[in-house]
């Protein structure tokens, strides 16, 4: 109970003789201090020590509890006296009562309120009570404005999320042009139904409000009432939603139902020139060999690192987007003029050219983009994604980063995927009913120009569609997993053959190539083991041909598995060195024996100076190194100067049959036959 000692306070003495019921209220105990006369005669009390004693808190609802509270703040902050109509219930039938509050300080700390009953009003109607208890009590804000927007009335719950610095509607809103805009809205009209960011005691808040105008009932001017409720939480809850059903949870772009949302948009602009637009399809190069050697994790690291650089590479009236796994769409407002889309289209393909350090990897991923213009090249939505999904294959197919879409690839493309399919169904019986054969292509040896080993080449002889080259079916069988059941074959009968070979005498190394698929599982060890053991084959007659790509996984895993293979003897190459990352790291990393160059490097006059360096690095490292795709006399002296160990390629021969290949052995092979092509 709050210590107030009365009896030797000089205010209370002046204020005894007052004819007005009148009490000194504590707020924060919420007791009745002291009352005069009149007061205890008004709320029916004998003494003030009975006053002192009643429970008020228990009879009056929260509402009125914080408007007291409020009552409170005002009153002292301000140092100013209010006037509020109560209807109060001190015995039976409530009575209407003006009371005055003024700011009441007892010692230092306590801030008390004197209230005063002013004035009682004996003709207030029902409705007219009830109407102001409902003002008073409701959690809706309710203010008035003048016509120059100054703050003229408020309810409590206006007040109590009222900043005491705003006291016009200007210095209550967040955002400056908002004004402007309620201005405009109400030439207009009546009434005006908006949700805006308030300054308020909390902080800005967001408010749902209707401003109306009407007519100040004390002076009759016109004025502005605003009704308004809080709608921050209600805006969050919604935002939160939104931004769940239309984000890309790994990389934060916006998904693909934003997408079709901002298209849609896009595309109901009636404007003539102005809703011309490009579309960019993008998908990842390699992308998946990635994901399933290095794990989703560094996956998903290497996705959100694009979409970051794709977000830099375009500019502020441009979309990108993420569909899904690898694929990327990116809408260039307004562009449809080619050369400003092929500078946007290089700018990605540089911005993405830089390796991407994780962890203690460096990685290059570059991506496919296919183009297509709106309305040029496609009228809807869908017309627009499959065109430049059509373009972006066309990008892929011809390993030139961009590609713009023309009406032309949609046939082509159909033809393909029907084609993809068709394969796809045929793959399941093919390994059934024995479809597959190897061809053997031979290897020359640069020194003594005899033939010094073939590779296993995959043919698929399809019953309608003849042979069918493994381009076209070994990335479908990687996708699907077959590839591992077909690589066992290959592993098997290439063992098999090679055995047969050995026992007519010749001594020929065949090099088998090695699926990423089947290079990732723990049996790729035992089915090799396995194959020798069969076919009684010779370990050192065999070579593995593995790519770059699948030494991009766990390094201690690699290396065992690589280690374990060269252990039993079997010699390890590294395939189409050259097209990839050319991490030239992993050449001393593991334990490599040969370097094949791709034979695009052969190909391209303007490397040979690479092709140097590659060939001294090989003979530094140890390593030996093949050509691959020798097709002219000039290469074959070119290589031979430059000290190549091994070549192949269609100037000796393509790949062949089992019965060709062994005749081209037998007259090849030195032992036989001492003239060569290369000799
Ligand atoms: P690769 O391992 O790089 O094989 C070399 C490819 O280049 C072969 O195509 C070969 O016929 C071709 N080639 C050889 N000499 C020349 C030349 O002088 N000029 C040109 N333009 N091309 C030449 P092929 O047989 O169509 O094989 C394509 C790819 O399919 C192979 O590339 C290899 O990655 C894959 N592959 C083939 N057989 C198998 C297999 O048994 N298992 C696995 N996993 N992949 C295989
Ligand atoms: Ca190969
Ligand atoms: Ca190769």
């Amino acid at each position: 109970m709050t210590d107030f000692d009365y009896n030797n306070d000089p205010r209370i003495h002046a204020l005894k003789h007052v004819r007005n019921p009148l009490c000194v209220f504590d707020v924060e105990s919420f007791q009745v201090l002291w009352s005069n006369q009149a007061g205890l005669e008004f709320w029916h009390a004998d003494s003030i020590q009975t006053l002192r004693q009643r429970g008020f808190k228990q009879a009056v609802t929260e509402p009125i509890v914080k408007r007291l509270r409020q009552l409170q703040t005002d009153c002292h902050e301000q140092d100013i006296s209010l006037t509020e109509l109560w209807t109060i219930f001190p015995r039976h039938g409530g009575r209407t009562v003006e009371h005055s509050i003024s700011p009441f300080m007892i010692g230092d700390d306590v801030k008390a309120l004197m209230i005063e009953v002013v004035n009682e009003i004996y003709d207030v109607d029902s409705d007219t009570l009830r109407s102001t208890a409902a003002l008073l009590h409701t959690s809706a804000m309710i203010s008035l404005y003048d016509a120059d927007y100054s703050l003229i009335y408020c309810n409590p719950a206006a007040r109590d999320s009222l900043n005491s610095r705003c006291t016009t509607l200007p210095q209550r809103l967040v955002n400056d042009t908002d004004i402007d805009i309620i201005e405009e809205a109400l030439e207009d009209a009546e009434c005006y139904h908006t949700e805006l960011e308030v300054n308020t005691t909390r902080g800005p808040r967001w408010h749902e409000m209707t401003l109306q105008k009407s007519i100040d009932p004390v002076s009759g001017h016109p004025s502005v009432l605003v009704s308004a409720v809080d709608a921050t939480e209600r805006r969050h809850a919604q935002q939160t939603a939104y931004k769940l059903a239309y984000t890309d949870s790994l990389t934060g772009l916006p998904n693909r139902a934003a997408l079709s949302i901002y298209l849609d948009e896009l595309l109901s602009i009636q404007d003539g020139e102005q809703n011309e637009f490009s579309l960019f399809f993008l998908d990842l190069d390699r992308f998946k060999i990635i994901n399933d050697s290095l794990g989703h994790s560094i996956g998903d690291q290497l996705l959100i690192e694009v979409a970051h650089r794709l977000k830099q590479a375009v500019g502020g009236n441009s979309l990108a987007s993420r569909l899904g796994g690898d694929e990327f769409v990116l809408i260039m407002n307004q562009v449809t003029d080619t050369k400003e889309l092929k500078v946007a289209a290089e700018k990605i393909l540089t911005s993405m050219a830089e390796p991407v350090m994780l962890g203690n990897q460096k990685l290059r991923i570059l991506p496919s983009i296919g183009i297509c213009r709106y309305p040029f090249d496609g009228e809807s939505i869908a017309g627009l994604m499959e065109n430049a999904d059509a373009a972006m294959y066309m990008a892929k197919a011809r390993q030139c980063g961009y590609c713009f879409f023309d009406k032309q690839m949609t046939i082509n493309l159909s033809a393909t995927i029907k084609d993809k399919l068709g394969l796809e169904n045929d793959l399941v019986y093919a390994i059934r009913n024995q479809e597959f054969e190897l061809y053997y292509q031979p290897k020359i040896s640069c020194r003594t120009g005899f033939v010094s080993g073939v590779e296993a080449l995959i043919r698929w002889n399809h019953p309608t569609r003849g042979l069918v080259p493994p381009d076209s079916f070994i990335s479908i069988a990687e996708e699907t997993g077959q590839i591992l059941e077909l690589g066992n074959w290959v592993l098997d009968e290439s063992m098999r053959q090679q055995r047969q070979w050995q026992n007519s005498g010749l001594h020929v190394p065949v090099s088998i190539n090695i699926s990423a698929h089947q290079f990732n599982t723990d049996d790729l060890m035992m089915n090799v083991s396995e194959c020798l053991v069969r076919n009684s084959c010779d370990p050192a007659m065999i070579e593995l041909e593995i790519t770059e790509s699948m030494l991009l996984g766990d390094a201690d895993q690699i290396h065992q598995t690589l280690q374990q293979l060269s252990a039993m003897g079997i010699k390890l190459t590294l395939d189409d060195f050259g097209t990839g990352y050319s991490n030239l790291a992993y050449l001393q990393k593991y334990p490599l024996d040969i370097l094949k160059i791709d034979r695009a490097f052969l190909a391209d006059q303007k490397r040979s100076m690479l092709m140097e360096t590659i060939l001294n690095m090989g003979k530094v490292l140890g390593l030996k190194v093949v050509a691959e795709g020798v097709e002219a006399r000039s290469q074959v002296d070119w290589l031979i100067e430059h000290g190549c160990d091994q070549m192949q390629g269609f100037h000796f021969s393509e790949a062949l049959p089992v019965a060709q290949a062994t005749r081209y052995l037998e007259e090849h092979s030195g032992r036989m036959n001492q003239s060569s092509k290369a000799a």
